[in-house]
């Protein structure tokens, strides 16, 4: 493996390199973010297609130059320089970016190597120095292993194993989400800007309105029964994120509801999950949530899953719909 000064690095991404150094947190894979192939280039050597990187800029102008939203930036600056990544929506024009998610995390570093960098290169997309699946590089001989001699340069900066990943946080049109606790602590309190169908809901948190105990919680989610259950024994699975759009959950969100799924506090062995999902589902709440429905032998419904109920329900009634509890 050749190594690279960090003026050669500078050189090569000006030129349109790709490479592998050192950011302020972990090892990463890096491109010129105004360089649409040279961008083009690092997410087809990660084979991470769907699934943009991280902005990462010496500061706030460098990313309105590039074509940031400044409002989205005046939102969240006070928090950089930083760890923290901020995922603001973004528009068709940088498609490139965002690969078509409509969305990019950004951040300001703190670290001044690595703004020295970014204060000649400009804004850099920066992703983790590892293939797809694979665990982030922590020395720069893990990521000469994934990526060999496709990228233009490495430089080293020593063993990073002791590093945190950045906190990712996520702006919305109703506040800001945190999706990672990370290098950065960002107090809940601090995100909260409740909208008028917020500081109604009984699902959101911070106006204290939910009246069943929490069973379990995690950054994203957390479980309770019910208010008014028609089954005993019933829990229900509720994002922190305050939406009906299930297209809302990120990542981030499913993998905790896979742990929540895993580690719920009391499991029925038989279940349904389910989801009423639009008011024709029975949905009258705007913060959707998952039914964990108990299920045991010996009941008349036994045997049947809940799609099977509905169409008995739908076939055997003939009276008005509107009587139907
Ligand atoms: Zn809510």
């Amino acid at each position: 493996m050749n190594l690279w000064s960090k003026d050669e690095a500078i050189a090569s991404l000006l030129n349109g390199g790709v490479g592998v150094l050192p950011t302020d947190t972990l090892y990463g894979i890096v491109a010129r973010a105004a360089d649409k192939q040279a961008v083009q280039r690092m997410y087809a050597l990660k084979s991470r297609e769907h699934k943009p990187g991280t902005v990462i800029a010496a500061n706030v102008s460098q990313l309105v130059d590039l074509g940031i939203d400044k409002a989205h930036l005046r939102r969240v600056e006070k928090w950089w320089p930083g760890s923290l990544s901020v995922e603001t929506p973004l528009g068709a024009e940088l498609n490139y970016l965002h690969q078509g998610t409509g969305r990019q995390g950004f951040r300001v570093v703190d670290n001044a190597w690595v703004r020295g960098i970014l204060e000649k290169t400009g804004p850099l997309v920066t992703s983790s120095a590892n293939l797809a699946g694979k665990p982030p590089a922590q020395t720069i001989e893990d990521a000469y292993h994934s990526f060999g001699s496709s990228i233009d340069f490495y430089v080293d900066g020593g063993n990073l194993a002791g590093r945190k990943p950045s906190t990712i946080a996520r702006l919305t049109d109703k506040g800001i989400e945190i999706i990672r606790q990370g290098a950065v602590i960002i107090p809940a309190y601090a995100l909260v800007n409740l909208t008028n169908s917020q500081s109604t809901c009984p699902f959101c948190l911070s106006n204290k309105l939910l009246g069943t105990p929490i069973l379990y919680e995690s950054q994203a989610l957390f479980v309770t029964m019910p208010l008014h259950s028609p089954i005993e024994g019933a829990f229900i699975i509720v994002p922190r994120l305050h939406t009906t759009q299930l297209t809302d959950l990120s990542d981030y969100w499913w993998k905790d509801m896979k742990a929540a799924i895993t580690e719920l506090p009391v499991k029925p062995a038989s279940f349904n999950v389910t989801i009423n999902y639009g008011q024709p589902a029975g949905q009258t709440l705007e913060h959707l949530h998952f039914w964990i429905v108990p299920r045991e032998d010996g009941k008349p419904s036994s045997g049947k899953g809940l799609a099977t109920l509905v169409k008995i329900i739908d076939n055997s009634y003939s009276g008005p719909i509107s009587s139907i509890q």
